[in-house]
């Protein structure tokens, strides 16, 4: 009996243990307001997945920023894109915390980090303390929210990454409390012919499903018929209490008359397999629409992890004049669950739509390395650079490449030269390389210029075109006037613009002294903080000079005075 007991606690005890990979409300919060999030863990977004969740900060900045855990700084990394001022922390349990989009640091971590910025004359930084050397304790304000980076509005990114191998888990994982009492929204439905004699509704193409909300909550897709191996895609968002953000769907299972073909869930993933997004997604139709369909099904290409169970990839074989029923259940955090219904009857009918697959001279094999050479430009793609086979669009024009669109992902960087030997030495500075965007407007591909050729790195299809920049920056004052006294100023800021390869470098010196300025690239503004350093002159000398990505340079002279 006792002997049983013991047993049966062990048992509890390691499978309790097995199970509890994720320390629950170990952590505190990194904020103390009530977490309401602009984008959770596994969101999709452009040719990655979301590792972390976006805490909304009251449309404010400033707001303390704790740590959540006793740790060490091991990371600290200060850019215009991406992340911003972001701050990662270790703990001694291995699990690392990473703070985003910062609008500064604690004094002490700021200190730390300027002087390195003084050293380094760099206000973009990246440094790696040693464990141990830069020591926070839990609750201690190590930072405050900001907009830095690639961030649309004050937030705070929020990840924690595994002890084990980096990589990013879902935070909600260790107990954080997120109100959400509503259920997933579905907006569209798909059905996708998979093999060759597929057909959906008389069609060989993608076909859209409509579908009706039924008295009971869940959603009654019209009868499909269908024969062949198809495919289910669905587009759709959750949604939490307290704010009207379209976040991501936690967990996607799709059952075939009751037995699960495919089920996946965002808890954690690798950034190595992040950019395999591009294949759980239907990309073509998001490079058409920007809207994203997910896939319930597994492409070939797909090396995603996310999958808990899988059978037949997730594919259903239709045969004619059997019946099949689709359910699709897609849940959020809290379990709140809305559940599709397709009925699907195999029947082989008369195509009304045959298949569509627009041809080109070129059918591109993905696994094989391609060359193509178009007159003036050379395109090379690596084998493997793409996930399927395809007919590629190559069209040249006079500098201008036409390689495809953007209805095609790459998974790995190609090359595009450009033979620019027509060309004048000043010419060749001015030129560079550019991909039109949407609007047709050129936007600077970084350009390795090596004698009469010019090669740029990408991995987006579109179109590129040699592009000239003449003009150089304009640096304009943006809080001050020339000779003006800035006693009580706490802040120095100029604006600087470029009008078409974009800033390279800015530099700033007072008194022939370098000194560091912040530049925020969504309002085009250098800042300087007069705390960085004490001005023993009252007539400060202000010079500043912007480069473009073509090397045009302009440099601003100013004086002003402070005591
Ligand atoms: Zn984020």
């Amino acid at each position: 009996m006792r002997i049983y007991a013991f047993i049966a606690a062990l048992f509890l005890l390691t499978s309790v243990y097995g199970q509890e990979k994720y320390p629950q409300n170990k952590f505190q919060s990194p904020l103390d307001i009530p977490l309401i999030l602009a984008g959770n863990f596994g969101e999709l977004r452009s040719n990655h997945f979301h590792s972390g969740i976006d805490i909304k900060t009251q449309q404010r900045e400033g707001l303390a920023v704790y740590a959540i855990d006793d740790a060490s700084v091991t990371r600290i990394k200060i850019s215009h894109w991406g992340y911003g001022k972001a701050l990662y922390i270790t703990h001694p349990s291995g699990y690392t915390s990473v703070y985003a989009h910062l609008q500064k640091f604690s004094p002490k971590i700021e200190e730390y980090i300027k002087k390195i910025q003084y050293k380094k004359q760099s206000y973009q930084v990246e440094t790696f303390p040693d464990f141990g050397e830069l020591k926070v304790k839990k609750g201690e304000v190590i930072a405050y929210s900001g907009n830095t980076g690639g961030s649309s509005g004050p937030h705070l990114h929020f990840e924690i990454r595994s002890n084990t191998n980096s990589k990013p888990t879902n935070p909600l994982l260790y107990g954080y409390d997120i109100r959400d009492a509503t259920d997933p929204t579905i907006l569209n439905l798909y059905a996708y012919p998979l093999s060759n004699d597929a057909q959906i509704n008389r069609s060989a193409n993608k076909t859209q499903i409509k579908f009706k909300r039924q008295a009971d909550g869940s959603y009654l897709a019209d009868k499909v018929y269908a024969s062949g191996t198809i495919g289910i895609g669905f587009n759709g968002y959750d949604r939490q209490d307290m704010a009207a953000n379209k976040n991501g769907i936690y967990a996607i299972e799709q059952l075939v008359n009751g037995k699960t073909y495919s089920k996946f869930k965002f808890d954690s993933f690798s950034f190595a397999e992040t950019r395999y997004i591009n294949t759980l997604i239907d990309y073509q139709h998001y490079g058409k629409y920007s809207q994203r369909i997910v896939k319930c099904f597994k492409d070939p290409s797909n090396k995603l992890s996310i999958y808990s169970d899988l059978h037949n990839d997730g594919k259903i074989v239709v045969n004619n004049g059997l019946t099949y029923n689709v359910e699709l259940l897609l849940k959020d955090w809290e379990n709140n669950t809305t559940k599709i219904i397709i009925p699907i009857e195999g029947k082989v009918q008369e195509l009304k739509s045959p298949k569509k697959v627009a041809t080109t001279d070129n059918y591109l094999i993905a696994k094989k390395p391609n060359n193509y050479n178009l007159e003036g430009a050379k395109v090379y793609f690596p084998a493997n650079t793409f996930y399927n086979d395809f007919y590629i669009d190559l069209k040249k024009g006079k500098d201008t490449v036409k390689i495809h669109n953007n209805e095609v992902p790459a998974h790995r960087n190609f090359t595009i030269t450009f033979d620019v030997s027509k060309y004048s030495d000043t010419e060749k500075k001015q030129l560079f390389i550019a991909r039109l965007n949407s609007k047709n407007l050129p936007i600077h591909a970084t350009t390795y210029k090596r004698g009469n050729t010019f090669t740029t790195r990408t991995k987006n299809l579109g179109t590129y075109t040699l592009a000239k920049d003449t003009i150089a920056p304009v640096i304009t004052p943006k809080n001050f006037k020339a000779k003006q006294w800035l006693n009580n100023y706490k802040y120095l800021s100029l604006k600087i613009v470029d009008d078409l390869s974009g800033i390279d470098t800015y530099n700033a010196y007072i008194n022939g002294e370098w000194v560091l300025m912040s530049y925020e690239y969504k309002t085009n503004t250098i800042t300087y903080n007069f705390d960085d350093k004490i001005l023993n002159k009252k007539e400060c000398n202000l010079k500043v000079i912007v480069t473009d990505n073509v090397g045009n340079s302009t440099t601003y002279k100013t004086t002003f005075y402070r005591k």
